[in-house]
């Protein structure tokens, strides 16, 4: 039986912003580029659906990028489906299944699937120019809404390398219906996809967020001094929803490989309770039972207030930033931390190494010694810590900011709408030298 809490999807009230405030950070050529490439899409009707509207990767990025669509000219919007805790149990299960763990897929939970989607379809009933889905919670939904008009678009923000074939066999026809898919590295991509376009696009941080705006370093003390933090004595932070894949677990024992040399350092975890990840709260306890009663360990989550400007304030205070995950879709936990000038120290999965160059904006580990073994290293040695967190504070400017993320979609849409877009003002001075008078 269906309990859907509230029948069809819900829209989410998003922000207003102004593209020109970019301009400081990326400069005034990225902000024409982008002014260009929206001409063409003026007024198009865009929908994002999604199915949590806070907490997790997905959700940060879609406060920034439907607000800078809307700027640029766009009519867009985002929606979340609705669904009962047996639904997103079932999704959290696709999810870990998707990205290698070893499980079944039942009928019963194919029809748990299925229904909640139906629910969610029967209720779409408005045309949009461009629909991007994104995830497998909402993939059916392509299938089910009977409208036929504008381009569909499948976002997977999951490293799919490893994916379970029972699992990716059943999604793989709900895919296979959309225009087109958008994974965050070629690699991602499935062989046996049939669809028509694939657009490769990495996600990205929003440089003015309250999470990752400049704050004073009087702030972020008082800040990380309201929770119990020494801002004095140093500290390893690591950002992540309570997740087997984001290995709390292993990060506990990092930090205390690394005490042994540094009696006083601090370890802080925050991590956000996902309205779709049932799982969190269990993993929480289970993190909580393995850092027993060590009081210089601070386990965080919105439930203790801890919101983006927290956040900023815990990364800003970081000696070094950890995200040790076991796999990683993209972990915009990364760039975060490289924006803010930290070396950050990452498991060498998924997307991981596409934001931290080894040895040059920080490291990728493969193990809790090793990761244990850099964080000692760039602790002894704070003046290469400083320099690689500015090197890699450039590489987010120029790859992962939401500008070149809004520049992707944007891109993506013309191409699928077969819009020819004016050559940049580069391109045609490029042109006027090679072109004979
Ligand atoms: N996040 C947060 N508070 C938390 C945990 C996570 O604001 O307690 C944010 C984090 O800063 C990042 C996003 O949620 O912006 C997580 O994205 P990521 O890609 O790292 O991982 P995902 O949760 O999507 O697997």
């Amino acid at each position: 039986m269906q309990d859907i809490r509230t029948p069809g999807m819900q829209n989410v009230v998003l922000s207003s912003k102004s593209l020109t405030d970019y301009a400081p950070v990326v400069g005034d050529d990225v902000i024409a580029e982008l002014e260009r490439l929206a001409k063409p899409l003026q007024g198009a009707r865009v929908l994002h659906i999604s199915s949590t509207a806070y907490g997790g990767g997905v959700a940060e990025m879609l406060h920034t990028l439907i607000p800078l669509m809307r700027n640029v000219g766009l009519n867009a919007e985002w929606r979340i489906i609705s669904g009962n805790d047996e639904f997103f149990t079932v999704t959290k299960s696709m999810h870990n299944a998707l990205q290698g763990m070893d499980l079944d897929l039942t009928p019963a939970m194919k029809a748990t699937y299925l229904h909640a989607n139906v629910d969610n379809a029967v209720y779409f009933e408005d045309d949009f120019d461009y629909v991007i889905v994104h995830d497998p919670q909402p993939a059916p939904l392509r299938m089910m809404c009977s409208t036929n008009s504008g381009k569909w678009i499948w976002r997977c923000h999951i490293d799919l390398t490893a994916a379970d074939a029972d699992y990716w066999g059943f999604l793989r026809p709900f895919v296979q219906m959309y225009d087109a898919a958008i994974f965050t590295l070629p690699d991602y991509v499935k062989r046996d996809l049939k669809i028509g376009k694939i657009a490769i696009i990495p996600p990205a941080i929003d440089p003015l967020s309250p999470k990752n705006a400049p704050m004073s370093n009087d702030d972020a003390r008082r800040i990380v001094g309201m929770y119990g933090i020494d801002p004095d004595r140093p500290s390893l932070v690591q950002v992540s929803r309570f997740d087997p894949w984001k290995d709390p677990l292993g990060v506990i024992d990092v930090y205390r490989i690394v005490r042994e040399q540094f009696p006083g350092l601090q370890l802080v975890m925050v991590g956000s309770m996902a309205s779709d990840d049932p799982e969190g709260m269990e993993y929480y306890q289970r993190t909580k039972d393995h850092a027993a009663d060590d009081p210089d360990i601070h386990l965080l989550s919105n439930l203790d207030g801890v919101g983006n400007v927290e956040v900023n304030a815990f990364q800003q205070m970081a000696t070094v930033v950890l995200q040790k995950s076991l796999r990683e879709g993209f972990g915009l936990t990364v760039s975060e931390g490289l924006w803010k000038g930290k070396p950050v120290i990452g498991g060498n999965v998924g997307g991981i190494p596409l934001q931290i160059q080894d040895g040059v904006t920080g490291y990728l580990v493969d193990s809790i010694e090793e990761c244990a073994r850099r964080t000692i290293e760039l602790m002894r040695h704070p003046e290469q810590a400083v320099a690689m967190g500015q090197r890699g504070r450039e590489e987010v400017r120029h790859k992962f900011l939401s500008t070149a993320n809004l520049r992707n979609y944007l891109t993506l849409f013309n191409e699928l709408a077969g819009n020819a877009v004016a050559p940049s003002q580069a391109e045609s001075q490029a042109h006027a030298l090679t072109t004979p008078a």
